[in-house]
């Protein structure tokens, strides 16, 4: 390998670091992530998976303390262990090739959907599209510590975009890290809009198929993602979430 191949690669490493700091720290400050959950990405070079490492706050990562995982949870570069429950991400990637960043949250709202008898999370606003094919929920609230939970998530998941885990949480995925930034926000914003439906007394009323059909007609889902990414690191780097030396609107 030359030494500009050798150098790319690890300046493409860098940037990837950078944006899971920035993406996990922005996620927080919104409370869809808080003292547990965590976000992976795959790293096809290296056949392996980055992620923080399992004591490390989630609103002070830094991009020199993440750490490469293989598929077999063996820590492959940097020091610590990563979080207990990464099986749920290595299995996600490894039932899922086109799956590229992967989100395990507690989020109080999409657990307290797994919790109500009769009662489905449903793509409500515009922008819930992405879940058209539907929002499984996995039916065992254990926390994952075995490979073999996490096939049956990943099983429970599916070819969907989500699932939910009773009583416990959800894993959602993407095709990157910003695309992972912008539907985490898409998703509470979705389920907040049902809760307060159903809050009001009123009939949930989720989007048509055709409704969804005439949405996804006009979407334009790589602009989209941009206009989030570049609303919300501005926005983090102003507010100190996000570190300007990270560059990631370059
Ligand atoms: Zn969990």
């Amino acid at each position: 390998m030359s030494n500009d191949t050798q150098t790319n690669r690890s300046n493409s490493l860098a940037r990837t670091a950078a944006e899971l700091c920035a993406v996990t720290r922005m996620l927080e400050a919104m409370n869809i992530l808080s003292y547990s959950g965590h976000i992976a990405v795959r790293i096809p070079e290296r056949n392996a998976l980055m992620i923080q490492r399992r004591t490390d706050s989630r609103n002070e990562l830094v991009p020199e303390r993440m750490l490469l995982v293989d598929f077999d949870g063996k820590v492959i570069e940097g020091d610590g262990k990563p979080p207990s429950e990464t099986a749920i991400h290595i299995e996600a990637f490894k039932a899922r090739p086109d799956v590229m960043a992967s989100i395990h949250s507690h989020m109080e709202l999409a657990i307290a959907f797994t919790m109500m008898d009769g009662v489905q999370l449903l793509p409500m606003r515009a922008r819930a599209t992405r879940w058209k094919s539907g929002i499984p929920t996995h039916p065992d609230p254990s926390h994952i510590k075995h490979m073999s939970q996490g096939r049956e998530l990943a099983r429970t998941l599916g070819p969907h975009h989500v699932a939910l885990m009773r009583a416990h949480g959800l894993l959602l995925v993407a095709e990157s890290l910003p695309a992972l930034f912008t539907d985490s926000v898409h998703f509470e914003e979705n389920a907040q809009a049902q809760m307060q439906v159903m809050q009001a007394g009123a009939k949930v009323k989720p989007l048509s198929d055709k409704e969804i059909e005439d949405i996804l007609a006009l979407e334009d889902r790589p602009h989209h993602i941009g206009k989030l990414w570049n609303y919300y690191i501005r926005k983090g780097v102003n507010a100190g979430t996000v570190e300007k030396e990270w560059n990631l609107l370059s």
